[in-house]
């Protein structure tokens, strides 16, 4: 289903051209359809649909948001198999999500969206994609922030003989049975694929910089009474998405944002999972985080320290000197012969906007604008920048509830801009600088004290700078309150 024919791009200037076939890509065209908004086109630079979700499919792949909460309230599944969906089947729910609500025609695969440029006196955007030009009236980006992949900059890491790759793109050719494996990183991808390739290893070395607070899980599957009382009676499915809404957005409204008495409690919570599964003292200690529970973002896992205590399976903390033709050799000149290794060194955040050619208006780029910091009017619109709006922007990154129901009000905020262009008669729709320069005040100056900023941490949250642009520093309650609809007494119609 994911092989498309390679239609021709649309000719016609569109009303809207979506960027990705993602989460938000999908959303925007199906509330598209919905309103009448149209004709738009999705253009994906992948080869299927999904996203993050077709792209990331390491062994163990999996979403640590529940399955009732991680999906489009106006698509629900009344039969996920599990609790916490794996990944393979949420690009299933993905792909027939596009199929079921009409948007396989006007999907693009193959397509990579390179630059655009607004164009003043046609009040329109020029794309470039690798496939050619594309017009539109608008543009909302669906790209997110979490597809270019980062290697890190260690000397030597292109001379090494064996099979190296990154966790998010996967090399699946390479059989992993019986080989000596160095994973380099311990955030959210590795802690779920370590478990998993561990248990073919000859040997697995996981070379850890900063440990991660871990949870347990509670993984379980979904019991086929369950699915049918969710598919009967829709009450009760949508009680329990509302269960689980509660669940994770209380741990906002509780204060978790800060370093609480509760942060205390959390840490307690997670030393205990660990000690049940690591009696060894010494690699407790080496696992057990310096830096406040909430600054990074907080794992969850019952399988990630079984498998550190598996005889095949030994934790590196020393610095790493430099990657050699044989392997990985430290700063104390210990050396780790190896076949393969596996970069879980994350993503660019910056890097995967700084590379799109953005152009608005007056020639001012993207690059321009945020040449101090990535920032955004409710993550989604610039100043500057007119009919163009951002899925998962800036400083709307959650740690502890479902991004979904941040982009569902992010697609809202946008198509009521569309919507009150089209009922003005009016063709172009610009935040105003001074409502994004509040904006961005209030969310920094709620950020100073909270727990990603004050927590004793570095992580990919902040910039160069040390500004923290990824994360939405509230709840999911008051960015829905107040993104969901566009006041356009913040915007400019002209
Ligand atoms: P990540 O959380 O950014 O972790 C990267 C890891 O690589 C960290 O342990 C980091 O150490 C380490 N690292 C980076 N550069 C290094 C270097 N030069 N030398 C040694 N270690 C280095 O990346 P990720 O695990 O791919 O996750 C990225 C994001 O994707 C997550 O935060 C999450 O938003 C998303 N994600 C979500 C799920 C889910 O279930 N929903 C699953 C996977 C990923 P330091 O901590 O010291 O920097």
């Amino acid at each position: 289903m994911n092989a498309q024919p390679t239609r021709p791009l649309p000719q016609q200037t569109l009303a809207l051209l979506i960027i990705g076939a993602g989460f938000s890509g999908l959303a925007t065209g199906i509330r598209c359809r919905q309103e009448g908004i149209g004709p738009f086109a999705i253009v994906e630079k992948g080869d299927g649909i999904g996203g993050t979700w077709h792209e990331n499919t390491y062994p163990g792949a999996a979403c640590d948001i529940p399955s009732h909460l991680y999906s489009l309230s106006y698509v629900p599944k009344h039969d996920w198999s599990r609790l916490y969906p794996q990944q393979a089947e949420i690009a299933a729910y993905l792909r027939e999500t596009a199929r079921d609500h009409g948007l396989l025609p006007h999907l693009h695969l193959g397509t990579a969206v390179t630059g655009a440029a607004w164009d003043e006196a046609q009040s329109l955007w020029r794309v470039e994609t690798s496939r050619g030009p594309v017009r539109a009236r608008a543009i909302v980006s669906g790209m997110g922030g979490l597809h270019h992949p980062a290697l890190p900059d260690i000397p030597g890491r292109e001379s090494f003989s064996g099979t190296a790759f990154h966790s998010a793109t996967w090399d699946h050719a390479c059989d992993l049975g019986g080989k000596r494996i160095g994973v380099i990183g311990t955030g959210a991808s590795a802690i779920q694929f370590v478990p998993e390739i561990a248990k073919e290893a000859a040997h697995l070395t996981l070379f850890q910089r900063t440990p991660a607070w871990i949870m347990p899980k509670h993984d379980r599957a979904i019991g086929a009474r369950a699915k049918a009382a969710y598919r009967f009676v829709p009450f009760a499915r949508r009680l329990f998405r509302e269960r689980l809404f509660w669940i994770h957005e209380l741990r906002a409204l509780m204060g978790f944002t800060k370093v609480s008495k509760l942060t205390g409690q959390a840490e307690a919570m997670a030393r205990r999972h660990l000690a049940r599964a690591v009696p060894d003292k010494a690699l407790r200690e080496k696992l057990t985080p310096r830096y406040r529970l909430g600054c990074k973002r907080v794992l969850i896992s019952d399988d990630f320290y079984p498998a550190m205590m598996r005889p095949n399976v030994s934790l590196e903390t020393g610095r790493i000197a430099r990657i050699t033709p044989e392997g990985v050799v430290m700063q104390d000149g210990g050396a780790h012969a190896l076949d393969v290794i596996v970069y879980a060194t994350g993503f660019d955040l910056t890097g995967s906007f700084r590379t799109l050619d953005i152009v608005g208006r007056g020639g001012l780029t993207l690059a321009q604008a945020w040449r101090d910091g990535m920032g955004a009017f409710q993550g989604i619109t610039v100043a500057g920048f007119p009919n163009l709006f951002l899925m998962m922007g800036p400083n709307t990154g959650l740690g502890h509830n479902s991004m979904i129901l941040m982009i569902e009000a992010q697609v809202e905020h946008a198509l009521s801009c569309l919507k009150a262009l089209a009922r003005q008669g009016r063709t172009a729709i610009e935040v105003r600088p001074e409502a994004q320069a509040r904006f961005l005040a209030d969310v920094q100056g709620r950020l100073s004290d909270s727990i990603w900023q004050a927590g004793g941490c570095t992580s990919w949250y902040q910039n160069e700078q040390g500004r923290n642009t990824a994360i939405w520093p509230g709840s999911v309650l008051a960015y829905r309150r107040g993104a969901r609809r566009a006041r356009l007494s913040d915007y400019r119609v002209s």
